[in-house]
C-alpha cells in the first residue's frame, strides 16, 4: 500500500477548504449580483426632482411621488 505523507494530507485539506470557500463565494456573489438586478427593475430616477422611488407596477412611465413628474423606465445594462 503507497504512503501518504502529512505535508500531502495538509496541501489536499487546504485545497479542499479553499475551494469550498470560492464555491461560496461565487453563490453568493451570484445571488447578489441576482438580487440587484430585481430591485433595479423598479427603482426610478425622477428626471426633475433626482428623488428616487419604486414602482412595482409594468408601466412603462410612472408618476414621481414627490413632484408629479411622469418619467419612463429606462433599462439599465449591466456594467
Ligand atoms: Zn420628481
Amino acid at each position: 500500500m503507497f504512503q501518504i505523507s502529512l505535508t500531502k494530507i495538509l496541501v489536499a485539506y487546504l485545497v479542499i477548504i479553499l475551494v469550498m470557500l470560492f464555491g461560496v463565494w461565487l453563490i453568493r456573489e451570484w445571488a447578489r449580483k441576482r438580487r440587484e438586478k430585481k430591485e433595479r427593475r423598479h427603482r426610478f430616477v425622477c428626471n426633475i426632482c433626482g428623488g428616487t422611488y419604486e414602482d412595482k407596477t409594468r408601466k412603462d412611465i410612472t408618476e414621481c411621488p414627490d413632484c408629479g413628474a411622469l418619467n419612463e423606465r429606462v433599462w439599465l445594462s449591466d456594467l
